[in-house]
């Protein structure tokens, strides 16, 4: 049996992704940082569901310690992530506007939540016979895409910078961890409360990429950027 944890599984692109891991065999743990969210989420997946806030120490040493006395973790999907400067009106924050707070509240989730997280998993990561690590970053991440004429018009500066940060725990842990397949993801634009359920696909084609890189062998690729199509420029 494959124990999988998906960090902010209580809806989105996490719910789905379980709800398909599960699908295929997964033990799935649904992380959710509000227990009562978890709780129903996991109750209607079928899942396993454990009270996560990827911000909290305590919290995420509790959810190792449930899952360690289960038996272990074989893939985590670092899902969690906040649109912070997506206001409730769609507009966002770019560089004229962007504060220190706004960048700071962006990767204390994003960033230092999936460090907290992979840091705090990684002896039952290494455990494990084949340890598969997926983290949702963004094709906005793109250094190459943001920088290219014609690339995306998004004005944004602390969540794509944020995801960028993600990119590169991503290699640097695919290259200090070989045993393990550490890859970045992009799931596309897709119809999510993160962006005021503005985005063009579902959560069904948005889940793609997540599922597949969450079911890759040892001999699969690792340090890599990928989306549904295959390989992104960084
Ligand atoms: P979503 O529907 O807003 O789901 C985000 C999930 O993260 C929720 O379960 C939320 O929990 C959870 N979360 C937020 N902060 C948390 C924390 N501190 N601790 C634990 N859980 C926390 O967004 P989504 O679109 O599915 O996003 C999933 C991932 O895909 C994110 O990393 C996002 O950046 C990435 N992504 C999304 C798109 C897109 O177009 N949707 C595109 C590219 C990448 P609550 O319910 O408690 O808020």
């Amino acid at each position: 049996m494959t124990a999988t944890l998906i960090t902010g599984a209580n809806k989105g692109l996490g719910f789905e992704t379980a709800r398909r891991l599960i699908a295929v065999g997964h033990t799935v743990y649904v992380g959710s940082r509000d227990a009562e969210r978890g709780r129903r989420a996991a109750a209607q997946l079928g899942a396993r569901v454990v009270q996560l806030d990827v911000t909290d120490d305590a919290s995420v040493a509790a959810a190792v310690r449930l899952i360690d006395a289960d038996g272990g973790l074989d893939v985590l999907v670092n899902n969690v992530g906040i649109q912070e400067e997506m206001g409730d009106d769609g507009v966002v924050v770019g560089a004229a506007g962007l504060t220190a707070e706004l960048m700071r509240k962006t990767f204390e989730t994003n960033v230092f939540g999936t460090v907290r997280v992979l840091h705090a998993f990684l002896p039952a990561l290494q455990r494990s016979a084949a340890p598969v690590v997926v983290n949702v970053s963004s094709g906005l991440a793109s250094l190459t895409r943001a920088s290219t004429p014609g690339g995306p018009a998004y004005p944004g500066v602390a969540y794509p910078a944020s995801k960028t940060a993600v990119n590169m725990i991503t290699v640097q842990y695919a290259k200090a961890f070989p045993a393990m397949r550490i890859n970045a993801v992009e799931p596309g634009f897709t119809k999510t409360d993160l962006n005021r359920n503005t985005g063009v696909q579902s959560v069904e084609q948005g889940a793609e990429i997540i599922v597949r890189m969450a079911q890759i062998g040892p001999d699969g690729p690792t340090g890599g950027y990928f989306d549904a199509e295959g390989s992104l420029p960084w």
